[in-house]
């Protein structure tokens, strides 16, 4: 068999089935964004990992060091916030090819300080190593959460409102215009830092965690598409999202116009928007929105309603079925 037949979450599967041994009470092992851990008895432990591979999810010469340090600890927050929890602590693993320069790696740091500080957490160990190929960026990340107010993939069910904190294919139009070596307007600018400096939704994620309402919390790093099936398989549901609804900047608009890329296509299979994804019960949604808004003087927007399971991910627009012609990320699958 292929890797590519089987692709990323086949194979994430493949391995956890191995693994499948009776987990102590209280712990939650493969399958959401963070490992869960007894710990005391009001504080669970949250711990997650992500791994940066040059040419694979960065190019070197296309990001500032300082950024690149930002975002690889900012991903890994952004899973602390998808559980509800506070980050504490992390560990950096570094595989550096040779020939970097000392004062890339200075600027590094500095990105990783930059958000370790303003978000409390503190950086207390890891691994360095040579690396005969790509620079490999790995951070482990260490969080806190109350046992009752964790919100894991599993809860949604038929009839929550699914909503968004903030906008989707931002940090795709980003990427896009690195790779399509575009001129940098203002625009085009701000476009590359969303790709290149994604906020954590921390505080985003500690509120939703307070609301009893909220039934399912992931954060989106591939891309609604790809992110929102994660949601229905853990949950065991389907959904039905409306295109008309998906919250798109006035960044993205333009450069969609101006490139004309689709934005709606950028928006659901672009990915590494690092807000957060949430299913609310039905008849709570409409006021969870508006206490979220009058929280964070931005809006909660709803996307679309959890389904029955039979029905699938499927799409609407204008009020009929829409068809996608990409799908969310898998680094095996190939693109179409
Ligand atoms: P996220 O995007 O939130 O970091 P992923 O989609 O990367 O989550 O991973 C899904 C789940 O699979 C997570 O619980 C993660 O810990 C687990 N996982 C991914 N790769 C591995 C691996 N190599 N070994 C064990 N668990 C893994
Ligand atoms: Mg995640």
């Amino acid at each position: 068999m292929k890797l590519s037949d089987l692709g990323e979450f086949g194979l994430i599967a493949r391995f956890a089935s191995r693994f499948l041994e009776r987990l102590p009470a209280g712990t939650t092992g493969i399958g959401d964004d963070c490992a869960v851990l007894p710990w005391t008895k009001d504080r669970r432990l949250l711990v997650t990992t992500d791994m940066l591979v040059e040419d694979v999810h960065f190019l070197r010469a296309a990001i500032p060091a300082r950024d690149l340090g930002y975002k690889s600890l900012g991903v890994n927050l952004s899973d602390i916030a998808a559980m509800g929890g506070r980050p504490l602590s992390a560990f950096l693993s570094l595989g550096i090819p040779g020939g970097i320069d000392v004062g890339w790696l200075d600027a590094f740091f500095r990105g990783i300080r930059d958000l370790a500080a303003a978000e409390s957490v503190s950086l207390l160990g890891g691994d360095t190593t040579k690396s005969p190929g790509p620079l490999v960026i790995n951070i482990a990340v260490l969080g806190a959460a109350r046992p009752g107010k964790i919100k894991f993939r599993s809860g949604a069910r038929p009839g929550d409102g699914i909503f968004v904190t903030g906008s989707l294919g931002d940090s795709a139009a980003g990427l896009r215009i690195v790779l399509e070596k575009r001129p940098r307007g203002r625009d085009e600018a701000a476009l590359v830092r969303r790709h290149n400096r994604p906020r954590p939704h921390l505080p985003e994620g500690a509120w939703l965690a307070g609301r009893k309402a909220v039934t399912a919390m992931m954060d989106v790093s591939d891309g609604i598409d790809s992110d929102l099936r994660r949601i229905l398989e853990r949950s065991v549901c389907g959904a039905a999202v409306n295109l008309d609804a998906l919250p798109l900047s006035a960044l993205l608009r333009r450069a969609a116009r101006k490139y004309g890329w689709d934005e709606r296509e950028l928006a659901v299979t672009g990915g590494e928007d690092y807000c957060l994804l949430a299913a609310v019960r039905r008849d709570a949604a409409a006021e969870t929105a508006a206490a979220f808004e009058r929280a964070f003087g931005r809006p909660l927007v709803r996307i679309g309603t959890i389904m029955a399971a039979g029905d699938g991910l499927r799409y609407f627009a204008g009020g009929r079925p829409a068809a996608l012609r990409r799908r969310g990320f898998d680094h095996f699958r190939p693109k179409g």
